[in-house]
Order: structure tokens, then C-alpha cells, then sequence
């Protein structure tokens, strides 16, 4: 349970074991900052993207990777060791690998991941290993032609693969598999995406769909709950061995069907969310720091990086994490009305 909130800017911590990070009002550990690195996409999946109507931002106001890596050096400098790139789709960037780079020689970074929906990584896996990247999580809702394309608009299932062989053969182990379920798309085949954690190291990993923006109505109407992909996995594989005691590693609770070289997890922000864990700040294409991912409050990083220099960013992040909302108001039914997933980095 979350203690009361202090009413005064938390000081920042040094804890014994790990790294310095900065501690919010209700005690959580913010050490973990997505960037996302450009809004566009070249998929439309149905829960994040509208098909139409959407606005993108115009190049001269996506951060450029000088100012993405004085706001990660400023993040790394006050105690975050993780950074993940995010979008839309982060290969649309055409300085992808300079940004990957760039970052990844910053003193103090433990981990420098990327999400990518995987369409070019047959290409890219081995420049982004080279560049300096870690881990991969990448996207696929389902490995059935048919519904792939009702869901996830455009995706090619073999470009996919030969992305995700790609990236194991680069090293960006483990390999992690992230689908989102909605029902009367991909909702029945949950098993069978979860039959490539038997053979191949991979960790499949489950995602509840979420509300939000213009594609609100879909998650919500679609809706299924995890316990229940999990039901009709057991029914196919037999009973799922808990891993990690069945706590939470990161946001997921990690499973694996009986002698499977892979793992399954669940990720389960509407129906079990962990707020109460969350260690991250999200940044936006355009430099707005937010708080929360479904809540609308942003701070500008990046105006204050023009206007301040990277002076102003560290007493930034000290705001930011301080004013940090206590969790999510899914369960009242309020929702982020203004940015839709694609134009947050999820
Ligand atoms: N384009 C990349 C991709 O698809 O992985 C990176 C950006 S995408 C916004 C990041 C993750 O957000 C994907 O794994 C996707 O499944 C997830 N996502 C998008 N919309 C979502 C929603 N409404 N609810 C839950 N997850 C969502
Ligand atoms: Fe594109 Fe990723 Fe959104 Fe799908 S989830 S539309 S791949 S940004």
C-alpha cells in the first residue's frame, strides 16, 4: 500500500545497495525514462492509431538527437539508469543509429532499450547491437495472417520473424514478444502466440488493451482481461509454472508452459495495476515530459533546454518526479483524452 504523500519536494535519495535515483512523494524508486523518438507510424493498429484524422508533428518539432541525448544526460546525471526508445515507430528516425549511439555512451546508463513493431529490424538488429543497444521488445499481436491484418493494419508476419531472428542473432537477448489482446481480433489465438515461447527463448508477453485518445473506444469496447487469455492458454498447454515467486519483474508477471525454453508474461494495467511499482517518466516526441502515461499533465523539457540550457533540466526532473501522480483513474473511468498511445511512446 502507498503511505500518505510528504508534503514538501522529496530530497534526493542515496540508497545503500543500488544507484542514487530520485524518490517520489509516495516512495517509488524513478530511475527509468521512454523516449519517444518520432509520432508517425507505418502500421495503424487499431487500439493506438486512428486511420485518419490523426495530425503528425512537423520535423522541426521533434527533438533532434543533440537535444535527446542532453535531456538523457540530464536524466542519467540525477539518477535514472534505464532509457527505453519508443514511438510511433522509432525506425522511421533516419538518425536512429546516431541517437542509439549517442546515448549509449553516456557514463551511468545500465540498459538502453528500444520497442519496435520489428518491420525493419532484419536490416537493423546487428547496426543497432553494433550502435550500442541492449534489449529489444518487439510487437506482434498475433501470428495469424488474417487477424494480423484486421489488427495490426499493413503488418508483414515474415518481415516480423526474420526481424525477430535478427535481432537474436545480433544478441538483443532476451528476445521479448509484446501483443495486445482485443476481443474479436486476436482473443482466440492467444495460444498460439504463446506456442513460440516453447521452442524458441523468446518471452510472449500478454498486454492488456488500454483507453486511450481516439482509439479510447476500441480498447474499452474490445476489452479482455489477461486472467482470461491465461485460461485459454492453460487450456491448450496445461497449468502455467509461476516464475519469480509470481511477483511482478518490471510490470509483468512471468509464467512458462511445462518444459518450455520461454517464458509467458502478462502485463495488466486495467485489471491488476501496478502503480504502486512504477519507476518511469515518459517523454514525448516533442520534448514534453509526462508524468504518467494516462494522465494528460506534461512539463516542456524541451523549452526549458532551449530557454535554460542543461542546467535547467536537472531541477526539471526534480519537479517532474516530485509532482509525479500517485497512479491511474481507469476504475473511475478517466482516461487520457489528448494524446493517443502512438503520440506518447508506450
Ligand atoms: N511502434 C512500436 C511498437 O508497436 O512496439 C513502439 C510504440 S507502441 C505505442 C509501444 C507499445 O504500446 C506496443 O507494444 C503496443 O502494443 C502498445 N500499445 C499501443 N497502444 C496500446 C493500448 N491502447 N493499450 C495497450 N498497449 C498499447
Ligand atoms: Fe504503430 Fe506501435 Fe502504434 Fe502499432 S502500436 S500503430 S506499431 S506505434
Amino acid at each position: 500500500m502507498l503511505e500518505c504523500p510528504m508534503i514538501s519536494r522529496p530530497p534526493l535519495t542515496t540508497l545503500p545497495v543500488r544507484r542514487r535515483a530520485l524518490v517520489d512523494r509516495w516512495g517509488r524508486r524513478i530511475d527509468y525514462l521512454r523516449i519517444s523518438l518520432i509520432d508517425h507510424c507505418n502500421l495503424r493498429c487499431v487500439y493506438c492509431m486512428p486511420l485518419k484524422g490523426l495530425r503528425f508533428l512537423p520535423r522541426t518539432e521533434l527533438m533532434t538527437a543533440s537535444e535527446i541525448e542532453q535531456i538523457a544526460r540530464a536524466a542519467v546525471g540525477v539518477g535514472f539508469s534505464k532509457i527505453r526508445l519508443t514511438g510511433g515507430e522509432p525506425t522511421l528516425r533516419p538518425d536512429l543509429l546516431e541517437i542509439v549511439e549517442r546515448l549509449a555512451r553516456i557514463d551511468g546508463l545500465e540498459t538502453l532499450a528500444m520497442t519496435t513493431n520489428g518491420l525493419m529490424l532484419d536490416e537493423l538488429a546487428a547496426p543497432l547491437k553494433a550502435a550500442g543497444l541492449t534489449r529489444l521488445n518487439i510487437h506482434l499481436d498475433t501470428v495469424n495472417r488474417g487477424s494480423l491484418e484486421a489488427l495490426m493494419l499493413w503488418n508483414d508476419r515474415d518481415a516480423v520473424m526474420r526481424g525477430i531472428h535478427a535481432a537474436e542473432a545480433a544478441g538483443l537477448t532476451p528476445i521479448k514478444l509484446n501483443a495486445v489482446v482485443l476481443r474479436g481480433y486476436n482473443d482466440e489465438e492467444v495460444a498460439d502466440l504463446a506456442a513460440l515461447s516453447i521452442e524458441n527463448a523468446w518471452h510472449v508477453r500478454f498486454i492488456e488493451a488500454m483507453p486511450l485518445g481516439s482509439q479510447a473506444n476500441i480498447a474499452i469496447r474490445h476489452y479482455v482481461p489477461n486472467r482470461e487469455s491465461q485460461t485459454r492458454i492453460e487450456a491448450r498447454f496445461g497449468p502455467l509454472e509461476a516464475l519469480h515467486d509470481g511477483e511482478l519483474v518490471g510490470e509483468a508477471r512471468m509464467f512458462r508452459i511445462a518444459g518450455a525454453v520461454g517464458q509467458i508474461g502478462f502485463i495488466n494495467p486495467v485489471s491488476e495495476p501496478y502503480c504502486d511499482d512504477c519507476n518511469r517518466l515518459r517523454m514525448t516526441a516533442d520534448g514534453k515530459i509526462r508524468l504518467c502515461l494516462l494522465t494528460d499533465h506534461e512539463m516542456d523539457f524541451r523549452k526549458a533546454l532551449q530557454e535554460g540550457g542543461p542546467e535547467a533540466l536537472h531541477a526539471l526532473f526534480e519537479r517532474a518526479v516530485a509532482d509525479k501522480p500517485v497512479g491511474h483513474q481507469l476504475r473511475a473511468g478517466i482516461y487520457p483524452e489528448v494524446r493517443g498511445m502512438s503520440q506518447i511512446g508506450g
